[in-house]
């Protein structure tokens, strides 16, 4: 008979009960009691919904209060030096003061840095090693969770990170290799796998994704290593789980690790079924990732049982499971909790919990039950009616793309002479100052929003009180004497959700979050059909703020890759096809914005490096794609009108090619944390249009001193042109107090006069 079963379900809960306990703990309210009471609700309310949504094995040990991959290093003992006190007065406090900091009683920890999980918008911590390191079991949690589980009656598979991707995730703080570590990382991975076993667990699940990623030589003997190791003791099963990919050239060394069962990702690889198949060894469990984890839609079940078919004609119903393509911690827990979308929309969504039944439904159909075909009917109905709904496919589009001149994506002239024309149209200072476009959201300006939202406020107030904010915005920047100008971004709750919800094609949900880091938690958009814009989204503001003032109004708006990066995406077309509809929207928005006289566009893309492939393959066709979405963005437009763009949180040696190739006037980046290091790539590059490398670090409350932004300046002095050089923060001002804000420009303002002065 054929398994159902999950690799990991979402833990935040449904109404993100788990963020709620957290914060109420971290606030000092509730004692450690309570929220660990909470976390074991939602565990077995978890498993309880997997078993009723007829998943045989659900998982366990994927439940975290913080991140899976912190718990493991805490786990094996790898606590940095700084936090072992605190770590040894109380576990839990210190378990926290790692993910999170801690600053209390004369005691200034800093977090563990964190980074994303592969090519998901989950942010895990980075376990801090160094050469010598010891490892040993500290506490019992996987063991604990499975007898948890075991004692409400279910039957689990324990999760764990596996060795080879425990390590390719850490880093290590003295430059040592941190894969030296292994072997004395395998004896604490035994003993584990030794307990578990003596619990009674029948399988574990070791999850390896970094087996779908570019691995160097050594890296797959580490691999060989690691599972002989891992294989000699007394153990339970071990279903070996890759995902987020294809393994392409890993693929032979994952079928002949001596584990019993390994997991395929044919979500993103279905091609590698066959080859899979070929060279699995004939005792093993072969689990099918048939129900995608990474995004929203309902699945088609037919082409989903035709792999499984194939499949069980090799290997047999007794060897086959059916799962989902990774863990579920990246979808929003359930659909049933959305009372407001529509109709169509609703049927042809999975969350969580209906992706789990949709596993049922595939094993059902599968072993020929009662009521299969009749639910892969239905099924098919809804794939049909999103196939062909005029909601969807909106044929203007299309044909305007299709109609698209060849030089669509080319400004009029080259940079040189459009800086002419830019310098003569805004007559700027050298080292021009601006910001990158938030201001301060506070309590007030949330409020108000909140009010109108839940229509305690009338539109006219909202808008009046928006107004209001703008002007003071407007004349606190010309006081502090900034040169180019923003409006402030008081109207936008969130850069990618302000556009979607102006924008049609996108939907949002009441419900549908998912875990970020920690208790913080997303609610992406839903890209459902053709992207058009019906009407101008921001003219108005930037029109508003430019009548107030001389000085030139910068207008502002999200890239196309970014609200692409940050919304759940059609799987019904290429990436690369939606990416252009919503550069058309924009680009409509970039020549009203013109149109209205606004003379300087900044168009954010600090997402477009995060969306780079897993595999170095598939680079350059991404950034081919993602370069041309923002330029068809930008290129409407007259040479005088000058186009700005900004990228934060990005690195940009493998990517300062394409950087270049988006043919921004200035890019603005974050500089001031690494003291200008990042502009070593546009240095090496030659980069030859603006730059403002940001001297004010937004992330911190500290404020610099003028000498400190005087001193990062010069270093940009001593690599770049004088005329390329902006100044301007790291990024938006929106997390931040007005005092400080206040305080922080006067000195950039400051700091760029002493420049220009040559002082
Ligand atoms: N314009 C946006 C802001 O200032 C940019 C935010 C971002 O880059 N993350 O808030
Ligand atoms: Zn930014």
């Amino acid at each position: 008979m054929t398994l159902t079963t999950n690799l990991g379900f979402p833990r935040i809960g449904a109404r993100r009960e788990l963020k709620q306990a957290l914060e109420a703990h971290w606030g000092g309210d509730t004692a450690a009691t309570q929220l660990l009471d909470t976390a074991r609700e939602l565990r077995a309310r978890h498993w309880r919904l997997q078993r009723e949504a007829g998943i045989d094995l659900p998982p366990s040990n994927d439940f975290s209060l913080y991140d899976q991959v912190l718990d493991t290093a805490f786990l094996f003992d790898a606590i940095p030096q700084r936090y072992r006190a605190v770590v040894d007065a109380a576990p839990l406090a210190g378990y926290f003061a790692m993910a999170r900091g801690l600053q209390r009683d004369g005691i200034d920890l800093r977090a563990l840095e964190m980074t994303k999980w592969f090519d998901t918008n989950y942010h895990y911590l980075v376990p801090e090693l160094e050469a010598g390191q010891q490892f040993a079991l500290r506490g019992d949690k996987p063991v604990a969770q499975y007898l948890e589980a075991k004692a409400l009656g279910i039957e689990t598979r324990p999760v764990l990170i596996g060795p080879v991707t425990l390590l390719w995730l850490s880093k290590t703080v003295d430059g040592s290799d941190r894969f030296a570590l292994l072997e004395r990382l395998l004896p604490v991975y035994a003993l584990l796998l030794e307990k578990l076993h003596a619990a009674g667990a029948q399988w574990v699940q070791v999850d390896e994704p970094a087996l779908v990623l570019d691995l160097p030589p050594a890296l797959r003997e580490a691999y060989r290593t690691a599972y002989a190791a891992l294989a000699a003791g007394p153990r339970a099963k071990l279903l070996l789980t890759p995902y987020f990919g294809g393994l392409g050239d890993n693929l032979e060394l994952a079928a002949s690790l001596p584990v019993d069962g390994l997991h395929l990702d044919l979500v993103r690889a279905p091609e590698e079924l066959e080859a899979v198949l070929e060279r699995l060894p004939a005792d093993r469990v072969l689990s099918l990732g048939l129900v995608d984890g990474r995004n929203v839609w309902r699945t088609r079940l037919d082409n989903a049982l035709l792999l499984a078919r194939y499949a069980r004609n090799r290997v047999g119903g007794d060897r086959l499971w059916l799962a989902p393509s990774c863990s579920l911690l990246h979808v929003p827990v359930d659909l049933d909790g959305e009372k407001a979308l529509d109709a169509d929309l609703k049927s042809w969504l999975s969350f969580a919990r209906q992706k789990l039944g949709e596993i049922r439904l595939l094993a059902d159909a599968l072993e020929g039950r009662d009521g299969a075909e009749t639910a892969l009917e239905e099924a098919r109905q809804r794939i049909e009616s999103r196939k062909t709904s005029p909601r969807v496919h909106r044929p203007e589009v299309a044909a305007r793309l299709a109609g698209l001149a060849a030089d669509a994506g080319r400004r009029q002239s080259p940079y040189p002479a459009r800086r002419q024309a830019q310098a003569a149209a805004l007559g700027l200072p050298l080292y021009p100052t601006t910001t990158i476009g938030s201001f301060p959201q506070t309590h007030e300006v949330r409020e108000a929003r909140a009010k109108f939202k839940s229509g305690k406020l009338a539109e006219a107030d909202y808008e009046a009180f928006l107004e209001a904010e703008t002007e003071k915005c407007v004349r606190f920047q010309e006081q502090v004497g900034i040169d180019v100008l923003v409006h402030g971004e008081f109207e936008r709750n969130d850069m990618v959700e302000y556009f979607g919800e102006q924008l049609e094609g996108f939907a949002f949900t009441k419900l549908g979050w998912v875990q970020s880091y920690g208790s913080r938690c997303v609610k992406p958009p839903i890209i459902f059909g053709d992207v058009v814009r019906p009407a101008p989204m921001t003219v108005r503001w930037s029109k508003y703020a430019q009548s107030l003032t001389d000085r030139p109004m910068k207008g502002m708006l999200t890239g196309p890759v970014t609200v692409l990066q940050w919304s759940f995406v059609r799987d019904d077309q290429p990436r690369a096809d939606t990416c252009r509809q919503i550069a058309l929207a924009l680009r409509d928005e970039v020549t009203d914005l013109e149109a209205a006289g606004i003379k300087v566009i900044q168009i954010d893309e600090p997402a477009l490096r995060e969306g780079l492939p897993l595999r170095r393959a598939q680079w350059d066709a991404y950034l081919a794609w993602a370069v041309h979405g923002f330029r068809l963005t930008a290129s409407g437009v007259a040479d005088a009108t000058q186009v700005h763009t900004h990228m934060c949180y990005s690195e940009f040696n493998d990517i300062i090619e394409a950087v270049a190739a988006m043919d921004a006037d200035v890019i603005s980046i974050e500089t001031s944390r690494s003291r200008m290091e990042l502009l070593d790539a546009f240095v090496r590059f030659r980069y030859p249009n603006e730059i403002g490398p940001g001297v004010y670090d937004i992330h911190s409350p500290r404020i610099p001193t003028v000498a400190e932004m005087v001193g990062l300046l010069e270093k940009a002095r001593a690599v770049l042109a004088p005329e390329q050089i902006w100044v301007n923060p790291d990024c938006g001002l929106k997390t931040r107090g007005w005092a400080e804000v206040r305080t922080a420009l006067e000195r950039m303002v400051e700091a760029a006069r002493i420049l220009r002065s040559g002082q």
